[in-house]
């Protein structure tokens, strides 16, 4: 039992000390990172393409798709006008710090501003593997249901942003967003909150608006 724990503990210091690595890499070639995580549905990939046309012309933008198949993500960012590598896990349910740093070397960093890494859809254990980004996103949808902060608290206390997505479903669907808030602010207290829509529009200026300050910040 001991012994388990030991080698466990092994892997996330190597996963922890290879994230620094990789945030260094960033940091040297002045690109902000960013790490998009949610289930499975919740609309990380139309939030990418969203973004990558909200900040075409102005940013040069780099996906990173981590998916456990297929190359349907990756060709949708590419599609929107983004430089794209995908990440296959061959079934593995998270990306971690070794799978970043290999798509780190396809990617010519000097040439990009942003780099968007979108985490294969689990709220569980992508929470657990640092990526080596200057932000972690948190994307939330409205079919999802009101109690995700209080059945997945562990995502919702790692992350510096969150976006509540699908908000023009709200007169069809009951969801209790004082409810909801108020699970978040219990577990991450004052969060940055991002209410959109990706498919009509609906509060993306502001999303846009907060990673360009990160841009100008370099975080
Ligand atoms: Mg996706
Ligand atoms: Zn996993």
């Amino acid at each position: 039992m001991t012994q388990r724990i030991a080698v466990v503990e092994k892997i996330m210091d190597a996963n922890e000390r290879l994230a620094s690595t990789n945030l260094a890499r960033l940091n040297e070639a002045g690109v902000v990172g960013l790490n998009f995580m949610a289930s499975p549905g919740a609309g990380k990939t139309s939030l990418i393409e969203e973004t990558i046309r909200g900040l075409n012309g102005r940013y040069r933008l780099a996906v990173i798709d981590g998916d456990i198949a297929t190359s349907i993500d990756a060709d949708r960012a590419a599609a929107a006008g983004a430089t794209a590598v995908q990440i296959n896990t061959g079934g593995d349910c998270h990306l971690d710090a070794v799978m970043v740093q290999m798509a780190l070397d396809q990617l010519d960093l000097h040439q990009n501003d942003i780099l968007i890494i979108e985490n294969v859809g689990n709220l569980i254990c992508p929470a657990n593997f640092q990526l080596g980004v200057h932000k972690n996103v948190l994307i939330a949808s409205i079919p999802e249901g009101d109690d995700k902060p209080y059945k997945y608290p562990g995502i919702y206390q790692g992350v510096d942003a969150l976006v509540i997505n699908k908000i023009d479903l709200l007169p069809y669907i009951n969801f209790d967003m004082d409810y909801f808030r108020r699970g978040v602010e219990m577990l991450n207290p004052g969060l940055v909150t991002f209410p959109i829509s990706c498919r009509t529009g609906e509060g993306v200026a502001e999303w846009l608006e907060w990673i360009t300050e990160n841009v100008k910040r370099k975080t």
